[in-house]
């Protein structure tokens, strides 16, 4: 059963058309990636799930509801939760705050919850953080600033922030940019234990050896277009994809 369907998206930005006619379908517990070079569209067709962008035609069914026309804070609260591409944490508050903001935001819906967290942390929701925090190897930082850590552990603390939601759709842009070999195979043993929930992921990304590692699916992007979709090893082969984005 798919959980999300995308159907001919379109999105124009001025003169450029960085979605063209996308078409997407993702199985439920499926990790499905992302792939395609710079520009191909692959931030916009995130943006456009989210609620940060309003394509210009097509639709965004999520578990059988149209996404479209939703607030950010509507779409997460219907399921979907997301890692950008830079790291949106709380810089000047602890990394065990930063986790359980995401409680409380959703609870209250307000920006007071950085003076409330530290007045009423009800411990039910440390302990949820704390776990989490364990979880993605952060647990003996949990009481430092947020601002202080590297980019690989801001990254692991971004993804314990959507955790804590619940999400049944996680969506990653580039989890692992910028992150040494190291990292970014302690973040694939991660995202695959996280796949053991049943969350259903889309994966944006560019090393290859993290897509191959991780997606039961690719969707392969390039000028706004879906030019090859597939299981890995049909798109390892695929001269189309070859040419397009892995170089020939
Ligand atoms: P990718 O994530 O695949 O690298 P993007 O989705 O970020 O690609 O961008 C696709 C194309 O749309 C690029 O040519 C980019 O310059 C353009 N673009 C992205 N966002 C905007 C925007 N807000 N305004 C104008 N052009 C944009
Ligand atoms: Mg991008």
């Amino acid at each position: 059963m798919s959980i999300l369907q995308v159907q001919n998206l379109n999105k124009q930005f001025g003169g450029l058309a960085a979605l063209r006619n996308v078409n997407l379908e993702v199985e439920e517990g499926a990790v499905h990636a992302i792939i395609g070079p710079n520009g191909a569209g692959k931030s916009t067709l995130l943006n456009c799930f989210v609620g940060r962008l309003t394509p210009d035609t097509g639709t965004v069914m999520f578990d059988g509801g149209s996404l479209l026309g939703l607030a950010p804070h509507q779409i997460n609260q219907a399921g979907v939760a997301r890692v950008f591409q830079t790291p949106e944490i709380f810089a000047d508050l602890t990394l065990l705050e930063n986790v359980m903001i995401p409680t409380f935001a959703r609870r209250d819906g307000a920006f007071r919850v950085k003076s409330w967290i530290r007045v009423d942390g009800e411990r039910a929701v440390r302990e949820k953080a704390e776990h989490l925090l364990e979880e993605v190897g952060l647990a003996e930082k949990k009481d430092e600033t947020a601002g202080t850590l590297s980019r690989g552990d801001k990254r692991r603390l971004e993804l314990a922030m959507c955790l804590v939601q619940e999400p049944r759709l996680l969506l990653l842009d580039e989890p692992t940019a910028g992150m040494s070999r190291a990292d970014t195979n302690a973040t694939i043993d991660l995202l695959k234990r996280i796949g053991e929930r049943g969350i259903t992921k889309i994966v944006i990304e560019h090393d290859m050896h993290v897509v191959f590692s991780l997606a039961h699916r690719i969707s392969v992007l390039a000028q706004g277009t879906v030019i090859a979709e597939g299981a890995p090893a049909e798109i390892k082969g695929d001269e189309r994809v070859q040419e397009a984005y892995l170089g020939g």
